[in-house]
């Protein structure tokens, strides 16, 4: 049966763990939409379409038709890679640099349209997790499952930046504190498809919960 998991909610709450972990423990499809407007952004940053933190709209709306996203499957790591025209760019959106950016991309009417229909054409006929901001609103409001999660602004940033060093990334942690509040404001405040909890969204709020436990708890909700 095609069944649908809609994860949706702010920034760094492990969002991604944790529904990767339950897709694959269902057997279901996972599809993290982050990544596309990421791969949307490292395109616009490579083409000259940005310059420090303001995005050429009209540049990048223009050259929408030449982009090609595709996930595919990474027999190392057992995970879903995205591909930018061809490229494995997987390393390279999950930048500070693309993380500060990327707000401003997500904003775009025409960019949303392009991911939504491409991200309904993932969903067709296949059970599957997927996780953003408007999943459970806007690219599957019928989702059988809809999770909206939540945690505190510093825990999320601890989170990331612990993320980003562990890659190598020489950060500070007040950058990523503020990367972190201004990205949950603008995709909180923006005219299309703003973030918010779905009126039948589960709100799970993972300050406290290690990652056994949300694991735990998604698992039990799919299950019902
Ligand atoms: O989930 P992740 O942090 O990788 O998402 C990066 C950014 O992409 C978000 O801050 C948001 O601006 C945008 N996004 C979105 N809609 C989605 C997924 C991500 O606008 N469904």
């Amino acid at each position: 049966p095609d069944i649908t998991i809609a994860i949706d909610g702010f920034s760094s709450t492990g969002k991604s763990t944790v529904a990767r972990q339950l897709a694959s423990a269902l057997s279901y499809v996972y599809v993290d939409t982050g990544a596309m407007y990421r791969a949307v952004t490292l395109y616009a940053i490579r083409s000259g379409f940005t310059s420090g933190e303001n995005v050429d709209h009209k540049a990048l709306v223009d050259h929408l038709n030449s982009l090609d996203l595709e996930f595919r499957h990474n027999s190392d790591t057992g995970r879903s890679d995205m591909y930018l025209n061809g490229e494995n760019v997987e390393k390279e959106i999950r930048t500070l640099e693309v993380s500060s950016l990327v707000s401003q991309v997500s904003v775009l009417p025409e960019v949303r349209t392009k991911l939504v229909a491409l991200q309904r054409k993932m969903g067709e006929n296949k059970a599957l997790v997927m996780d953003g901001r408007d999943i459970g609103t806007v690219v599957f409001p019928d989702a059988e499952l809809k999770i909206f999660m939540t945690a505190s602004p510093d825990i999320r940033a601890a989170r990331r930046y612990k993320e980003l060093l562990d890659r190598g990334e020489d950060v500070k942690y007040e950058d990523v504190l503020e990367n972190v509040r201004k990205r949950d404001h603008i995709d909180a405040n923006r005219a299309v498809s703003p973030l918010k909890k779905a009126d039948d969204a589960v709100v799970v709020d993972n300050s406290d919960m290690g990652r056994e436990e949300q694991f735990e708890r998604l698992l039990f909700l799919a299950k019902q």
